[in-house]
């Protein structure tokens, strides 16, 4: 499965950046998402990697080709780039069985392919299905109703799925009705042998003709290697993908069926298989399961996880929900304003996120952004701040921390705004909760370079374990599992959480701490991450 590698594309339309200089790497196999709020590019970033978007500028490649190349004039056609889409608004063709929706696409699919001899498939999948009389036979009474009655479309499709072979050939074996056969293992043998001397007998022709096939049963050129040639899907074939996606998405059951007379979930599969059927290498999904209820969503979501390790594909997945993303992917490429803001793995950008923007676009509940005055004491190595309108606390970083190389790289890597841009990259808005009204950045121009934010999560406030800062409970909402705790402390609000089935009265007094290094700094002034650290009250 290929990589897709994408250097500087750029999509504008006027002044207006859809997508700003994007450089991104996703590897072979890999499942990423792509995550940002509404409007910062990633319906575009993926439409342009699929071929539907045609980039301003920069290049595209998707394993060893060139899919899209600004300078050298090259733009193949989405059919070209082997790679299955899956939208929103998947859309089955409500006039179509599940079977014809499924292999509609199939059908039509004509290109390079090896040249097999599929009379020796089908005969060799028989014989191969026949030599385990006992389990046909097991698989048969199987699928019997509850009145005992055998439901032969279930038996079929039972041989199909355990054998991995196609339905003809199961339906070939089901009408042997080896369960009712006074000795099946004779009847079975009687089967094989017939099946391998028709094998002889087309295999001979072959030999006369100096034609040699592999175990596969594909044609071999005077080289020795498999030819292949521009056709169409024999039946046999189309019959056998649609099988290996049914199976894998559990829809064999089905495949009579009308969409129409079919759950939300249920045809949600069917639009997944049917994508997947033609096997592409690279699988794109913008907001496929936006349409379902959370329930069935959480379902689907393992799903994918599922289908992305037995397809090993490569999937792009377009999302604006967080959790999904965090859920789901290898890696996540969050993006904001058509600009990239980190790539890495979700619990690295969830633990390490570049910066503010980050730090609270990723979490639920969202992670708390305290603003912080002070100076960096270098004698000790620790932050010395004021908080909370007057509390005095130290940040500890991390070891190894160096105040100015980490202001030096930053200044180094910071990237220049693109001129000429029409939405202009500004720091992000964050909002620091307070009673009554909220106070936002913009309501506070002057920043200085004693201006820091700290962010803390939920789970690293400390409540009644020793902490020194006086807090009011301001709201518990309880779910049984955990609590998230709003705690009041003078004008400000903090979001804690405990785990189990607590609940705190309105206005309990808590005394709260911060435990462990995983509290956040971050200079005011651009938002960047310095580092990790400790938080303390003093
Ligand atoms: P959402 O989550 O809402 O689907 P998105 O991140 O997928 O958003 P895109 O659809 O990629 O966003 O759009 C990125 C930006 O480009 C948006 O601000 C959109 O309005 C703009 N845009 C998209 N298509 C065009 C177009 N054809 N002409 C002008 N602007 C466009």
């Amino acid at each position: 499965m290929p990589e897709i590698v994408l250097t500087n594309v750029v999509k504008k339309w006027g002044d207006f950046y859809g997508v700003d200089h994007l450089d991104l790497n996703i590897p072979n196999n890999s499942f990423v998402t792509l995550l940002g709020p509404s409007g910062c590019g990633k319906t575009t970033t993926l439409r342009m990697i699929a071929g539907l978007e045609t980039p301003t500028s920069g290049q595209i490649r998707i394993g060893d080709e060139i899919v899209f190349d600004s300078e050298r004039g090259i733009n193949v056609p989405p059919a070209k780039r082997h790679v299955g889409f899956l939208f929103q608004n998947y859309a089955l063709w409500p006039n179509m069985t599940v079977y014809q929706n499924i292999t509609f696409g199939l059908k039509n699919v004509k290109e390079e392919m090896n040249v097999y001899d599929w009379n020796l498939v089908r005969l060799n999948d028989y014989i191969k299905v026949l030599g385990k009389p006992e389990k046909v036979i097991a698989l048969i009474h199987d699928s019997a109703d509850k009145d005992g009655k055998i439901k032969a479309d279930r038996a079929i499709i039972k041989i199909v799925d355990f054998f991995q072979v196609s339905y003809p050939t199961g339906k070939k074996v089901f009408r042997l009705n080896l369960q009712s056969a006074e000795n099946p293992n004779d009847l079975a043998a009687a089967q094989i042998e017939e099946a391998k001397a028709k094998i002889q007998q087309i295999e001979a022709k072959y030999k006369a003709k100096g034609v040699k096939l592999d175990d596969q049963f594909r044609i071999l050129g005077s080289d020795g290697k498999p030819t292949s040639k521009v056709r169409k899907l024999s039946p046999e074939e189309i019959d056998l993908k649609l099988r290996a996606v049914a199976r894998i998405l559990k829809i064999g059951e089905f495949m009579a069926r009308y969409p129409a007379e079919l759950s939300g979930g249920q045809q949600q599969r069917v639009a997944i298989a049917r994508t997947l059927a033609p096997g592409p290498k690279v699988l794109f999904m913008d907001e496929p399961l936006s349409n379902l209820d959370a329930k069935l969503r959480l379902e689907m979501r393992s799903e994918l996880k599922r289908l992305h390790l037995e397809t090993g594909a490569t999937f792009v997945y377009v999302t604006h929900d967080q959790m999904e993303a965090m859920t789901l992917a290898t890696k996540i490429c969050l993006i904001n304003n058509g600009v990239l803001q980190q790539y890495d793995r979700p619990l690295e950008m969830y633990h390490r996120p570049v910066n503010v923007f980050t730090a609270d676009f990723l979490g639920s509940p969202a992670v708390n952004l305290i603003e912080a005055k002070g100076r960096f004491i270098k004698g000790k190595g620790v932050f010395e701040f004021d908080v909370f309108g007057g509390h005095k606390a130290i940040f500890k970083p991390i070891e190894g921390f160096d105040l100015a190389k980490k202001i030096a790289e930053l200044n180094a890597s910071r990237r220049t705004p693109t001129a000429g841009k029409a939405n202009k990259d500004g720091n992000f808005a964050y909002k620091v909760p307070v009673i009554e009204s909220k106070i936002d950045v913009a309501d506070n121009p002057v920043i200085t370079d004693e201006d820091f934010i700290l962010g803390v999560r939920s789970q690293y406030i400390t409540l009644n374990e020793g902490g020194k800062l006086d807090a009011k409970v301001y709201s518990a909402m309880p779910t049984g599992k955990e609590t998230t705790i709003r705690l009041q402390i003078g004008n400000f609000l903090l979001t804690g959480d405990e785990y189990g089935a607590v609940d705190y009265a309105v206005d309990t007094d808590l005394k709260i701490g911060f435990r462990g290094e995983h509290i956040m700094l971050f200079d005011r002034k651009h938002q960047d991450l310095l580092t990790l650290g400790s938080l303390e009250i003093i």
